[in-house]
């Protein structure tokens, strides 16, 4: 047997004989390496630590502090809970259960649902296989011999998940924890070593699932576990749940009335007066920001003949994500996203490099015909509209461009309270156009990232196939991260669609076009804020401002002009005319989070003041009400924390 050569992160080698499993590289390194490698990563690639080294390779050893752990835990944690369900319910057939960003899941056919209890007996089964630390052991199977042996076993959604994913290959690789009658799952992994290094999960809920996610196919019963590496991360984690539970949007989304759904229309918001005046704020912030920045706002159709679609590639990519229509025996599709619209725009002219930058910016609705199984609150919808953009460029301006963008979206994330972080993506294995177009673009994002002031973090080869991108997470109130903007060049369609300027020297030049969006969604983002503010929106943003409270009968008069200087002063104002008593009209107002409530009563219709109250209980006392007007005005502007009206 031959050698070969490991080279470590550290820049040093070693040799080792040829087919060494990777744990034998950690053995050498040191005792205590060993017992902390959970997988290697060989020449980039996830591997199990008994993956044998056949030729010269780069390893570096997964233990608990490598941030590919996370994931490597989760998706092990799930095999563990296939085996304790498998185990506890004789006859339960398993469907995937894949690592998520928030933990894990696993779906399941099974006779009855499942109650809190059964989770409780599951998580405590899958604290006793982790104790009796049962190795992770991977067999190749032939590929027929597998799917007979699942189909014995009565799981012909394995059968079929190998049939899908192993078409044209020998052999397929199985898990076995313990040994095959214990429990054996088909997966290409990779595992943890054993089922002892899984010691910080949770179990956390069920609901009902679909195979596949599809109402029309095989309903089961989707069982949702977290893990960590660690036991702090864990804890961490569910104190945030917790907190995350108090702000659902979907749960506050209906408190504050902002909007409802209906079975009729999945995935689709009906906006209620309060989520509309929400939604309306948003898109006029957008383009109070946008006009000055240099765009035009435009509106294109929804619907569009299936050439259009063949013509950008989304009917061959994207088609069973489109609502067709038949009309006139032509096939039609109402649009999942703006940019084909956008690349007609910009060709009805003749444009020259003088133009040049032009940026469309666009807020039509759009469709996404996703699966009703994966739909939920605002985040994943049907019907959305983008703070959508495409800034219409030449390679030279690549730079510029995106310099502006990234103050843009700083700008705009800043007026939120929105912490946020870059990432960006550099050309993939596969790609289309040249590596020096490529490299020029790659050196031109990165020089803007590094003027705007703005850290980043790299991922090597995840760009899309037609051009790099950076995108943004902000990070909200509680921790959690959610990616929003994002900056995308595109040298694939000004092709597909022949997009042209005249340049200097009078001849045509194909421009380069960004995609470009800081919201992302605006029903995405409203979500977010909404958990972000816990529903207690600043006053600039809050769908009522301000509600006036008369204390009895008699002041309802006076409590109308009150509110009607305020409305014709630009604020969004109402009044609380109802014949309850004014302790009861506060909490009510503060339940809907209204930040200022006006009390009026003798002494106030006396004087012409108010009795400012904060949403947050601060009593400020009587105040004149120009004085209100202002400070509250203020406080819009700014965007600021609430104004101390009591300055006034
Ligand atoms: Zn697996
Ligand atoms: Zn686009």
């Amino acid at each position: 047997m031959g050698q070969v050569t490991v080279t470590l992160p550290d820049g040093s080698s070693r040799t080792v004989p040829a087919g060494t499993p990777v744990r034998g590289v950690a053995e050498g390194i040191s005792p205590r390496l060993a017992k902390a490698a959970l997988a290697a990563l060989v020449d980039g690639r996830l591997v199990d630590l008994v993956h044998p080294l056949d030729r010269d390779a780069a390893v570096r050893i997964v233990t608990d502090s490598s941030p590919e752990a996370l994931m490597l835990c989760r998706h092990s944690t799930a095999h563990l809970l296939a085996a304790a369900v498998t185990n506890l319910f004789p006859g339960a057939q398993c469907g995937i259960g894949p690592a998520t960003d928030e933990g894990f899941f696993y779906d399941f056919v099974v006779d009855r649902p499942f109650v809190p209890e059964d989770l409780e007996t599951i998580e405590k089964k899958m604290k006793q296989l982790a104790a009796e630390d049962l190795p992770y052991e991977r067999q190749m199977w032939p590929r027929e011999q597998a799917k007979a042996f699942f189909a014995r076993r009565g799981e012909p959604l394995k059968v079929q998940l190998i049939d899908e994913k192993t078409e044209g290959q020998r052999d397929v690789s199985c898990y076995t924890i313990k040994d095959p009658e214990t429990f054996v799952d088909f997966c290409t992994g990779p595992h943890v070593p054993s089922t002892g290094t899984l010691k910080t999960f949770k179990i956390l809920s069920t609901s009902n699932a679909y195979w596949k996610g599809d109402a029309r196919n095989q309903p089961m019963q989707r069982i949702y576990g977290t893990a960590f590496p660690t036991d702090k991360e864990l804890k961490a984690y569910l104190t945030q749940l917790e907190e995350a539970k108090k702000r659902d949007h979907r749960k506050l989304g209906r408190e504050l009335r902002l909007f409802t759904f209906h079975q009729w229309a999945p995935g689709a918001a009906f906006w209620l007066e309060k989520g509309t005046t929400l939604y309306h704020t948003l898109a006029n912030y957008m383009r109070g920001v946008l006009s000055p920045a240099g765009y035009v706002e435009v509106k294109t159709p929804l619907v569009y003949n299936k050439a259009l679609w063949e013509r950008s590639g989304h009917w061959k990519h994207y088609r069973q994500n489109m609502f067709l229509i038949e009309s006139e025996n032509e096939t039609m599709s109402v649009k999942p996203m703006n940019c084909p619209g956008h690349f007609l725009t910009y060709a009805s002219e003749t444009r020259s490099y003088r133009d040049l930058p032009i940026r469309l910016h666009e807020q039509t609705p759009l469709h996404r015909n996703e699966v009703s199984g994966v739909l939920s609150g605002l985040t994943r919808v049907r019907q959305f509209s983008q703070d959508d953009a495409h800034c219409f460029v030449m390679q030279d301006q690549i730079g510029d461009e995106v310099e502006r963008l990234i103050r843009l979206v700083e700008r705009v994330y800043d007026d939120f309270g929105l912490p946020f972080s870059a990432k960006l993506s550099t050309r993939p294995e596969e790609f289309l156009g040249e590596v020096a177009t490529w490299d020029h673009a790659e050196s031109q994002l990165r020089a803007a990232l590094d003027r705007a002031g703005m850290a980043y973090t790299l991922n090597e080869g995840d760009g899309a196939f037609y051009g790099p991108k950076i995108d943004f997470d902000v990070t909200d109130a509680i921790g959690r991260k959610w990616q929003c903007a994002t900056i995308q060049l595109d040298y694939a369609q000004p092709e597909n669609f022949d997009l042209k300027y005249i340049g200097a020297d009078n001849t045509e030049h194909r421009p380069v076009v960004i995609h470009r969006a800081i919201f992302g969604s605006f029903e995405r983002f409203i979500a977010i804020l909404i958990e972000h503010y816990a529903g207690a929106f600043p006053l600039w943003l809050a769908p009522v401002q301000a509600i006036v409270l008369p204390i009895a009968d008699r002041h309802a008069a006076y409590a109308g002009e009150v509110r009607d200087r305020l409305r014709a002063a630009g604020l969004r104002a109402e009044l609380d005319e109802r014949q309850e008593k004014i302790g009861y009209k506060i909490r009510e107002a503060q339940l809907q989070k209204v930040p200022y409530m006006l009390v009026v009563g003798d002494r106030e219709a006396e004087t012409g003041t108010i009795s400012v109250r904060e949403r947050s209980g601060g009593d400020k006392g009587a105040t004149p009400i120009d004085a209100f007007i202002a400070l509250a005005r203020d406080e819009v502007e700014t965007k600021g924390t609430p104004a101390a009206v009591a300055r006034g």
